[in-house]
């Protein structure tokens, strides 16, 4: 293990306590605004904080660093000395002369910080209890406009419901039944609500939920169709880790077998339609070195969006694969197509064209 997957080990409710910081039930008086009320919480099971008043994020070494007023480098190697208890004796770190640009990266870093750590139960369980009260009330205009967009975009009744999406049928309705079900607290740390205590999906109406091992350890929520000026087509959780979409079918797949990564969940969904087996990273900006472990055994195909940030993620994720001796390639979209779903449909045509509905 490395001197930063050691530190990011490092509990940050005891390194809150040793910088001498006030923290009671994991939260705390942000040190980063003018606060009169404990808004920053501390995250154990992922060693992170989020504030929410001022919105600032980190880790347990950046909250060291910014406390201390200390650059990264020089935190790092104050904390190796004070919590790896070999670290003296251990020369390795400057042994292994490990370039200074290597180590103290800092989107290494946060790779390295965004390990995979369980979904809280809680936070299932809100995002559960969101699915089965959305699920169980009757179908509206609103959840008819989402069903007629997702077929419209291509996909079968078979599809939405194997991927179990969902439609917020009446926002002030499930705002209030979550409230009365789980505190603020929890609510907010799910991230499913802000800090003005309302939950986060008003514009995104039709939700994709994450599953693993058949719990929702994720949500995003879209507009249905075209998203109005100034807002965007997704909403993410706040402050989750983003998790791969579909990541249970790596569990079925045989050696060998391609698995498609894709940016979008539609675009993931569109491919299972066709009968390939895909997973979707939910954005071309995130991936966790971790989740590369999860194909080693298979062929990967990167099938990523027609754009510059598509291709320059691709072109990233090769890399990181490759240094993992995973084999992959890369496939590109003809040329007039900004993602997989649209070249589906644009190439067979939406589901009424086919007369399928
Ligand atoms: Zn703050």
């Amino acid at each position: 293990m490395n001197v930063l997957d050691e530190l990011n080990q490092v509990s940050i409710l005891q390194i809150a306590e040793d910088l001498g910081l006030d923290v009671k039930r994991h939260r705390m008086v942000c040190p980063f605004h003018e606060d009169d009320t404990p808004s920053l919480v501390l995250y154990p099971h992922t060693n992170s904080f989020y504030c929410f008043g001022c919105a600032k994020t980190g880790n347990g070494i950046s909250l060291y660093s910014e406390i201390k007023k200390m650059d990264i480098k020089s935190t790092i190697q104050e904390m190796a000395v004070e919590y790896i208890s070999d670290f003296q004796q251990n020369k390795n770190f400057t042994k292994k002369k490990i370039p200074t640009s290597n180590l103290f990266d800092v989107a290494e870093i946060r790779r390295i910080q965004a390990k995979e750590k369980p979904t809280e139960e809680i936070h299932s369980q809100i995002y559960e209890s969101f699915r089965d009260f959305c699920l169980q009330q009757k179908s509206n205009e609103l959840s008819q406009k989402a069903l007629d967009y997702l077929k419209q975009r291509g996909f079968t009744e078979k599809t939405i419901k194997e991927f179990r999406l969902f439609a917020i049928k009446d926002y002030t309705e499930v705002t209030w039944y979550l409230k009365q079900r789980f505190s603020t607290l929890d609510l907010q740390e799910s991230g499913l609500y802000n800090q003005r205590n309302n939950l986060i999906f008003y514009s995104h109406a039709l939700i994709i939920p994450y599953y693993r091992e058949g719990r929702i350890v994720y949500l995003q929520g879209r507009v249905i169709g075209k998203p109005p000026e100034g807002t965007n087509r997704y909403c993410f959780l706040n402050n989750q880790p983003l998790t791969l979409f579909n990541a249970d079918v790596l569990k079925k797949t045989k050696t060998g077998e391609t698995v498609y990564i894709t940016e979008g969940a539609f675009d993931c969904m569109r491919l299972v339609q066709e009968g390939k087996t895909a997973v979707s990273l939910g954005t071309a900006n995130i991936f966790k070195r971790e989740w590369a472990k999860l194909f080693k055994r298979v062929n990967v195909v990167f099938y990523l969006d027609n754009d510059k940030a598509g291709h320059k993620a691709a072109e990233e994720l090769e890399k990181i694969f490759t240094h993992f001796n995973i084999s992959c390639t890369r496939k590109n979209l003809p040329e007039s197509y900004k993602d997989v779903n649209e070249y589906y449909t644009g190439r067979l045509g939406s589901n009424e064209q086919l007369g399928m509905f």
